[in-house]
């Protein structure tokens, strides 16, 4: 952004996202641009147990924090647990409610608090309940939010929960089509929507706080900052304008970011919880042009050990050069170790041609001109990042919004091409295969080319998601405590 927008006085912006990785990391991107741009004082809220992993995988004043932007640290609720590995989500969803109490300490103990941007329902209404302004950031797409929006009227339709186990696994999720959500296809099925539907009991505690969160986002927020662009959920979001608070798109946030000039105070602010090598770019360098699968499954999926081997043998059978993030706690949740799963025998007839390692710079791997397919578990963050590098991708959804952004990006965006949840190794093979040499991969490259350039635009100075980030600035977080309220339709153009 060319000009900063001009304030008389610094607003204090304090940003609680949900404690796992895809959350943090694009909440401290908002936070940089914020601080950057427009001047605001940041306080960042990571929880004890994040701080503990991001001091040891960063230089130990990696979280001092700067002038105008600290950081700081509440309980989650959780027994401590593996400092390298990530946290039960379920748990954690349970949990965070007990951070309230530390929240609020938080809060009486810092200079008066402008804004608090969370996705935490209990931090939300916290917040409100202290008079302060609160902002929901929605770090996964605008489909999957307006899927969860569903849920309770799938509950009042007698579909959610399920009646019988058949349902979740006879391919009932394939077969259902719901053709009537607003701005959503009309091709759209159960099987689409976030997993956390996939229950039969009626007390599922998941179900419940999905559908209370979701209730607190249409009502509690001043206005919801989507980690998306105008573009790609134009339609979506335009249904949801209607059913809540005003709604602005300011994503790809890395390449908002990015135009931050280097060398600044705020490249030493980490969101990474664990180490990145950084070696891999070097191995990168000796590639061809669009000749490595990189492979990810991001920072919460995990696989058994038949599904590791599975994966491993179709990217050895595909004869290609491929980059493969392996977590240690990848398989089993950690309990298996994965050098001991991989067959000896892949090891040796891949070693010329593969690099694998537990945790990479993605954004930077991504944009390497070498890599030619991300094999993804589809994380928003991850499907963000290959649009805007223009790397066609292989899904593979695992859980949550998952299987809605991996719905989109092969039937609507056309960038991406599914890979079944109990694929073998011959499935893995071929779609490889297809994606880095066939027809249709030439054809999705030429797609996700073309919303690299959308992105692109979107995240120039002048762009759709700076404009938007400008306006909920000036709209929403500046305005004054007690001053009207902004109203929906003055937004839905946007
Ligand atoms: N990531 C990374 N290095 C890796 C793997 C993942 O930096 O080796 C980052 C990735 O760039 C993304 C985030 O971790 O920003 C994962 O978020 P996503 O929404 O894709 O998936 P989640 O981990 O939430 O399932």
């Amino acid at each position: 952004m060319a000009t900063p927008a001009p304030h008389t006085e610094k607003p204090h912006v304090l940003f609680f996202p949900f404690p796992a990785q895809g959350h943090v990391k694009p909440a401290l991107q908002l936070a940089k641009l914020l601080h950057h741009y427009h001047g605001f004082q940041v306080t960042f809220v990571h929880t004890e147990h994040n701080r503990r992993r991001l001091l040891r995988a960063h230089r130990p004043d990696a979280l001092s924090g700067i002038p105008g932007f600290c950081f700081a640290a509440v309980p989650d609720g959780l027994p401590p647990s593996d400092v390298n590995a990530s946290q039960d989500m379920a748990a954690l969803l349970l949990s965070l409610e007990t951070s309230v109490p530390h929240f609020r300490n938080l809060v009486a103990d810092l200079p008066p608090v402008s804004c608090v941007i969370s996705d935490i329902e209990h931090i939300l209404i916290a917040a409100k309940e202290m008079g302060l302004r609160c902002v929901t950031f929605w770090t996964t797409g605008a489909c999957a939010f307006m899927a969860c929006q569903q849920c309770q009227q799938l509950v009042d339709m007698g579909i959610l929960p399920f009646k019988e186990a058949e349902q979740l696994r006879n391919g009932y999720l394939d077969r259902t089509v719901v053709d009537w959500v607003p701005g959503m296809p009309k091709h759209i099925r159960l099987r689409d929507f976030p997993s956390f539907i996939r229950t039969t009991d009626p007390e599922d505690p998941m179900i419940k706080i999905l559908l209370s969160s979701m209730a607190c986002h249409r009502t509690t927020p001043s206005a919801i900052i989507f980690h998306t662009f105008d573009e790609l959920e134009r339609e979506t979001i335009a249904a949801m304008a209607g059913i809540l608070p005003p709604i602005y798109a300011v994503g790809p946030l890395p390449l908002l970011v990015s135009q931050i000039p280097v060398g600044g105070a705020l490249d030493t602010l980490e969101s990474n919880l664990s180490k990145e090598n950084h070696a891999c770019l070097e191995w990168l360098k000796g590639k061809g042009p669009n000749s490595v699968v990189y492979v990810s499954f991001g920072s919460i999926a995990t696989l058994n050990k038949e599904q590791l081997v599975e994966f491993a043998w179709g990217l050895a059978n595909s004869k290609q050069e491929f980059l493969w993030v392996i977590r240690d706690d990848l398989v089993n949740n950690g309990a298996d170790e994965p050098a001991n799963v991989l067959p000896p025998e892949f090891l040796e007839g891949t070693k010329a041609r593969n690099y694998m390692t537990n945790w990479v710079p993605q954004d930077a791997v991504l944009q390497h001109e070498a890599i030619g397919a991300f094999l993804t578990h589809c994380g928003w963050n991850s499907m963000l990042e290959s649009i805007s590098a223009g790397v066609p991708m292989l899904c593979w959804p695992f859980g949550a919004d998952q299987y809605t952004n991996s719905r989109y990006a092969c039937s609507e965006w056309r960038v991406g091409m599914e890979i079944s949840s109990d694929a073998k190794r011959d499935e893995v093979e071929s779609a490889i295969r297809e994606v880095m040499e066939g027809e249709r991969g030439k054809e999705m490259k030429r797609t996700v080319m073309e919303w690299k350039e959308k992105a692109t635009v979107a995240a120039m100075p002048g762009g759709p998601s700076w404009v938007n980030l400008e306006k909920v600035i000036r709209e929403v977080i500046c305005l004054a405590q007690g001053a009207e309220e902004p109203l929906a339709e003055k937004h839905s153009e946007t």
